[in-house]
């Protein structure tokens, strides 16, 4: 009913929460829930702290944040807040961008609709899904449809420095190119045609059978890269960019905290994932400021790849979802996710 409600202000930039439910695992070990929410735009950890004399003492650290979407909102609900509106924008004539940030295991997947296990579980509510329906209803509706668009979609996945495309066989690895405009390009990326939500979902399955493909554990795999899914827009006629829809699964953000481990790759890893969210973040702040001359979008492929959807001469809009585990042992990575989300608003 509160679907058609409008962030208070005019947003450029989004930042919500999301707080997923204690799974079975956590409620058979006992572990304790210490996120509150209050309201849908207040959010408080509850972190024991020491214990004296007996007396135990709890830290709350209280954040407030456009949206906070507590255990019992549905995927529906996030969408309908977060990325609908970017659709709209997009037909508009606009660039989006929508990012699932936080701690491996926080729900960033889940909220996208990428789990594809044999279709096992329904990917069909998740936010790709549900924004490529948007997609296809509004393409047909007035006054979008004297648009005369076409939509297609392309979907690569960031590892280290390396962008490789998950829609082509073997998944090569593409350049990332800046021309004379300041234009990046990544050259040879795949851009399917799409003519309905399945096909849109049978492109993500099939990028996400290649993404995980020859790894022990699909999910360790998926923790250590950013998956790019977008949703173009082009006129049918000369194929010119009308609008584009980035939707990011991010690299688990614990990875980037990761500097003592004692394997030399996984250290490696974790400086690049540290290094593209922190510039992300620069990225995302010098836009809130309308300061858009100095976006260090250099500082990290993932923001480089990006920067037409951050400044390409076309109005921009951006949306933040920061995902966070409700459990006592998640609790440092869930003051980090939301510090970094509160800096970022
Ligand atoms: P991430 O992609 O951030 O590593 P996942 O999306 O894979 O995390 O979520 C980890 C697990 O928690 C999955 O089994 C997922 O189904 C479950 N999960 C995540 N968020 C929710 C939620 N809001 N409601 C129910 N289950 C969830
Ligand atoms: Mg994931």
């Amino acid at each position: 009913a509160s679907e058609s409600k409008e962030p208070r202000k005019q947003h450029e930039i989004l930042v919500c929460v999301r707080k997923r439910p204690l799974n079975r695992k956590e409620m058979a070990q006992r572990e304790l829930d210490v996120i509150s929410v209050p309201n849908n735009e207040c959010l408080v950890v509850h972190e024991p702290r020491k214990q004296v004399n007996l007396i135990k003492y709890v830290d709350n650290h209280s954040f407030r944040f456009d949206y906070v979407f507590d255990e019992e909102c549905s995927n529906t609900t996030v969408y309908q807040k977060t990325a609908r509106p970017l659709v709209q924008h997009v037909f508009e004539g606009g660039m989006a961008t929508c990012f699932a940030y936080g701690q491996t295991g926080s729900g960033k997947t889940y909220t996208m609709g990428g789990e594809f296990h044999g279709r096992q579980k329904s990917p069909g509510d998740g936010i790709y899904a549900m924004a490529a329906k948007d997609f296809f209803a509004l393409l047909s509706t007035p006054p979008y449809a004297a648009l005369k668009l076409k939509v297609c979609c392309s979907f690569f996945e960031i590892y280290g420095t390396k962008v490789s495309d998950l829609l082509m066989p073997g998944k090569p690895i593409l350049r990332v190119l800046e021309d004379g405009h300041r234009q990046v390009q990544v050259v040879g990326l795949t851009e399917k045609p799409v003519t309905s939500t399945n096909e849109v979902l049978a492109f993500l399955e099939l990028g996400n059978s290649v993404r995980t493909s020859g790894q022990t554990s699909a999910n360790s795999m998926s923790s250590r890269s950013h998956a790019i899914f977008q949703i173009l827009l082009r006129a049918s006629q000369n194929n010119r960019l009308h609008g584009k829809f980035s939707l990011i699964d991010l690299a688990g953000n614990e990875r980037g905290a990761d500097n003592c481990s004692a394997n030399r790759q996984t250290r490696l890893e974790g400086a690049d994932i540290n290094k593209s969210l922190l510039a992300l973040k620069e990225c995302i702040r010098a836009l809130g400021q309308r300061n858009s001359s100095h976006l260090p979008f250099r500082g990290s492929k993932l923001t480089q790849v990006l920067r037409d959807s951050f400044i390409g001469g076309k109005k921009v809009k951006t949306c933040m979802i920061a995902m966070i585990s409700p459990g006592l042992h998640s609790v440092e990575h869930t003051l980090n996710t939301l510090r970094y989300a509160n800096r970022v608003k």
